[in-house]
């Protein structure tokens, strides 16, 4: 028991898609573990570079008959993957992959399935999905071991459990708690580097899920709640956290430290950098977050705390955008503020299952934005019956984060400064005083995020 108190707490350091896609990218997660070893290291990789994207075409193909399609998809990451373990591991190439074989005899089993049924059961698309970070995990550890380093592969569907919402699914946290005990402390306990596959759970029952894409942070997160890990490393192929994301702004800077709840704002807001859920469990144990650069392991990345200070001299601390959302606008003249109708309103999203993000309201009208349109032919035959409803698609919000914005004087007229030109068809001040976003056209969402950051930061 004392032993077990003195015990050093782990790591977790969760290594994105870039940062594990090719045989030098191996070769610095390598670098980066061992140089972790006294901490305790436990790894959780991504899928390999585009591996989940192609895993999506490929069903996409069969589920409209195109078997040829799919298999293509998935000749072309296998011709990836033993690329790289050729390049990687040399002599031990042929052992590495047999033991990545049998996923892809899983894949082409399942793509020649689903082209005869042409449909995709839920349960089977996570199954499928799942096989990058099989394949990967795999690989990584045999990676490790090659460096001399005591991995030992573990499977995450025995440890991340969660219900079965597949393509979602939710987290049974004390149930993790429990199973990461026994998997994954006790390995570290003994010197062992556990390493697994980001982005998949399993239910109680057994069946394989995802936690959606972009997952494996929260998989890290997840894993370091249940350990009580003395902090999470989010290793990708950025600097770290920055003012804007640098594929659309090309002076976008890296924000040293930041509060975890405008990062929260940030990535629900779209900085794909973090996964939207990834905080919350590490924030309520007390977990710092750290974001890295795998490339340049010398850099320190971005922090987040608790709390931050503010970005000196700037109100503004990160511009996000998200697209592909749709705008509902429910209008009616029955009493819009009468009570009950909100309420039946919201009502009607909910028992779809579907998150509104943005809402505004007039007299007679409600204005919603959705990113998940899975259900929303129901969603506005119900709301037909209660008013009349009119749906768009192609719009993006875009969201400016930092602190106390609400009662910094003359941001708001700065920022309609920096979008004059452009059609706002809904704003938002958040309640939290950190966010303020907006609603325009797709079309506009590069030039407009441009201009704000020049306004702001350059
Ligand atoms: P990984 O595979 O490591 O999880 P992701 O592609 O999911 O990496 O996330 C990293 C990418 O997030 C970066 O390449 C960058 O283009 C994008 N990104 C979007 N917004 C931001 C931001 N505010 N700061 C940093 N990166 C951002
Ligand atoms: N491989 C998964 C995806 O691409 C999960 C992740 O990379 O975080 O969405
Ligand atoms: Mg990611």
């Amino acid at each position: 028991m004392r032993g077990r108190e003195r015990a050093a707490r782990l790591i977790v350091q969760k290594f994105g898609g870039t940062s594990v896609e090719d045989s030098p990218a191996l070769e610095r997660v390598a670098a980066i573990v061992s140089r972790a070893l006294a901490e305790r290291p436990v790894v959780i990789v991504s899928a390999m570079g585009h591996t989940t994207d192609r895993l999506v075409q490929a069903l996409e193909c069969a589920v409209v008959g195109d078997e040829a399609g799919g298999l293509e998809r998935i000749a072309r990451i296998r011709r990836d993957t033993f690329s790289v373990v050729e390049q990687f591991f040399g002599r031990d190439a042929q052992r590495v992959g047999s033991q990545v074989e049998p996923h892809f005899v899983e894949l082409e089993r399942m793509v020649r399935a689903v082209t005869a049924l042409r449909l995709v059961p839920a349960a089977s698309r996570d199954q499928f999905l799942s096989q990058g970070e099989f394949i990967s995990s795999a690989i990584a550890t045999a990676a490790l071991v090659l460096y001399g380093m005591p991995a030992v592969l573990r499977d995450p569907r025995e440890i991340v459990i969660t219900d079965d919402r597949f393509g979602r699914a939710r987290p049974d946290q004390p149930e993790i708690e429990k199973r990461a005990r026994d998997q994954v402390t006790v390995l570290a306990e003994q010197g062992k580097i556990p390493v697994l596959g980001g982005f998949v759970g399993g239910t109680r029952s057994g069946q394989t899920t995802t936690l959606g894409r972009g997952g494996s942070d929260y998989s890290a997160a997840l894993v370091a709640a249940a350990v009580g890990a003395a902090a999470v490393e989010i290793w990708t192929d950025v600097d770290g956290m920055m003012t804007a994301d640098p594929q659309t702004v090309a002076g976008a800077r890296v924000i040293e430290r930041i509060s975890s709840e405008e990062a929260s704002e940030l990535a629900y807001f779209g900085a794909r950098v973090l996964h939207p859920l990834t905080l919350a469990p590490a924030i309520e144990k007390g977990i710092p977050v750290r974001v890295r650069n795998s490339r340049r392991p010398e850099v320190a990345g971005t922090e987040i705390l608790p709390t931050a200070p503010p970005a000196d001299g700037h109100p503004i601390r990160s511009i996000a955008f998200k697209k592909g959302i749709t705008t509902v606008d429910i209008v009616t003249s029955r009493m819009l503020m009468a009570s009950g109708f909100l309420r039946r309103l919201f009502d009607v999203f909910a028992r779809h299952d579907t998150a509104v993000d943005m809402v505004a309201t007039s007299e007679i009208s409600v204005s919603v934005t959705v990113d998940d349109v899975t259900r929303l032919t129901e969603i506005r035959r119900e709301l037909e019956e209660i008013a009349s409803v009119e749906v768009a698609s192609g719009r993006a919000i875009v969201c400016l984060v930092g602190q106390n914005l609400k009662f910094t004087p003359g941001v708001a007229s700065r920022i309609f400064r920096a979008v004059e030109k452009v059609n706002v068809l809904m704003i938002s001040q958040g309640a939290s005083r950190r966010n303020f976003s907006f609603v325009i056209d797709e079309k506009d969402v590069e030039e407009t995020v441009r201009r704000l950051h020049q306004e702001f930061f350059e």
